[in-house]
């Protein structure tokens, strides 16, 4: 831990964003100190790093991983790319400068940011989902595209100006509905779509969800309050869980990608 860390009462309530975190909280600091606190112990670190090693990660092997040359849809990729990084990106920069000593504005305007990332992956991740379920209904397709573009915004404000993480999850809920009613074409045979990307799809919504469920209801640190202040309390938890959930949604495009460029549609 640094000599600086605080272990006295919290100097910035609204830094205890988790009740059952009792120490390690770093000192007001600067941007320079925000970005030396990646080189010692203290209760952010973590948060930090479970979704900054998994950020350059898929920067850097995402790319690589996609077969560009065999997908017809180059923009689908692009946009799964990116949907792949925002939420880490917004979460690094939360978890890393909001004890900045811009103070309160500062730290809502970071938080703002963390949720705008999972709304990004919300909203672009699903992109390449409503398209393959729709690939042989054109203008369909080119609607429900646009309605889940425009409504999405309203989630994204939804969710960025709600008070609490309960309304927040709320806002998200109804993205997670439209998501559903494709998965449900799918499975009722409607909807286009690699057999095996549907799988993968449900285990990525089961694992956000155990996130947010894990988060919310802070286990385990509300059994024993102080003794998982520094690894393995739910917030870090969830950061796993979404890399995981990231990870299914990764796989699923990448089959569905692939079976678009295989596919023939009846009417051709
Ligand atoms: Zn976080």
């Amino acid at each position: 831990m640094h000599p600086d860390c605080w272990t006295g009462p919290i100097l910035h309530p609204i830094l205890q964003f988790n009740k059952y975190v009792l120490t390690g909280y770093r000192p007001i600091s600067s941007v320079q100190d925000c970005v030396r606190s990646l080189f010692y112990l203290h209760n952010e670190l973590g948060n930090i790093y479970s979704h900054g090693i998994p950020l350059l990660c898929f920067l850097v092997l995402l790319p690589l991983n996609i077969p560009w040359s065999q997908i017809s849809v180059t923009w689908l990729g692009v946009v799964h790319f990116l949907a792949c990084l925002s939420p880490q990106l917004g979460s690094v920069v939360y978890h890393l400068f909001m004890n900045h000593e811009g103070g309160e504005p500062v730290y809502h305007t970071l938080l703002k940011l963390d949720v705008c990332g999972i709304c990004m992956i919300n909203t672009l991740g699903a992109l390449p989902i409503v398209y393959t379920t729709l690939l042989c209904y054109p203008f369909i397709r080119s609607v429900a595209l646009l309605v889940y573009i425009l409504l999405s915004s309203h989630a994204i404000y939804c969710a960025v100006t709600a008070r609490s993480s309960v309304r927040r999850l709320r806002s998200f809920a109804w993205q997670a509905l439209f998501r559903f009613s494709f998965f449900l074409l799918r499975w009722v045979g409607l909807g286009g779509g690699s057999p095996t990307s549907l799988r993968h799809f449900l285990m990525m919504d089961a694992l956000a969800v155990l996130g947010g469920v894990i988060n919310i209801t802070r286990i385990p640190e509300r059994f024993r309050p102080g003794l998982f202040d520094y690894w393995c309390n739910s917030h870090q938890i969830m950061h796993v869980l979404v890399v995981g959930s990231i990870l299914y949604l990764h796989w699923g495009v990448l089959d569905d990608l692939l079976w678009i460029n295989s596919y023939n549609c009846p009417s051709d």
